[in-house]
């Protein structure tokens, strides 16, 4: 893994983009036991620290399944989401441009629309692509992109402090997205 202590602070506390408020000052945070026994992390209301509020057991791979080269950020997806499918927010908690960019969705302490019936435990992380040009799914992630993916997941598995298991789509419906399978692209930080 390409992430070195010293940018725990850049890759958790901002790129998480906790926009609440929330920030990583010290590691490690103080440690809470929740009622299942899992430990979450500790936060305060002046930001500090940072804080899982859910019981996160899994990260489960998107894509955007849109054609290759076409660059859209998470705001259109939002969009899609609550003005096409009339939902409340994102239903991901990341996306990642087409230059690794990584854009913040859906508080990741809030519930995910991403998988039926995986939501409650997951977080959601959608890349953009996923289709050729003639609409038909395509692994198109960028170099960038699958490297800011490596990072979030790592940074992720840091501030939850356990092992959340790596899942694609694909693994819990008959759908493409996201359009590989994530047990094997991934293999080695599953
Ligand atoms: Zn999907």
């Amino acid at each position: 893994m390409n992430v070195v202590p010293g940018s725990f602070k850049k890759c958790v506390g901002i790129k998480l983009g906790w926009e609440q408020g929330y920030r990583l000052r010290e590691m490690p945070p103080r440690r809470l036991n929740t009622a299942s026994g899992n430990p979450t992390l500790d936060t305060n209301r002046k930001g500090e620290n940072c804080i899982l509020m859910r019981d996160i057991n899994k990260i489960i791979i998107h894509c955007s399944a849109t054609p290759e080269g076409r660059d859209i950020d998470a705001e259109t997806i939002r969009d899609w989401h609550v003005n096409g499918n009339k939902w409340s927010d994102i239903g991901y908690h990341y996306v990642i441009r087409l230059d690794g960019e990584l854009e913040t969705g859906r508080s990741i302490d809030k519930v995910g629309a991403h998988v039926k019936g995986h939501n409650k435990d997951s977080i959601g992380i959608c890349y953009i692509g996923g289709m050729d040009s003639d609409g038909n799914p395509k692994d198109t992630m960028t170099p960038e992109q699958e490297s800011t993916m490596r990072e979030i997941i790592f940074a992720l598995r840091i501030v939850a402090d356990k092992e959340m298991t790596l899942h694609g789509h694909n693994e819990y419906s008959s759908k493409a997205c996201p359009s590989f399978k994530v047990s094997e692209k991934f293999a080695d930080i599953l």
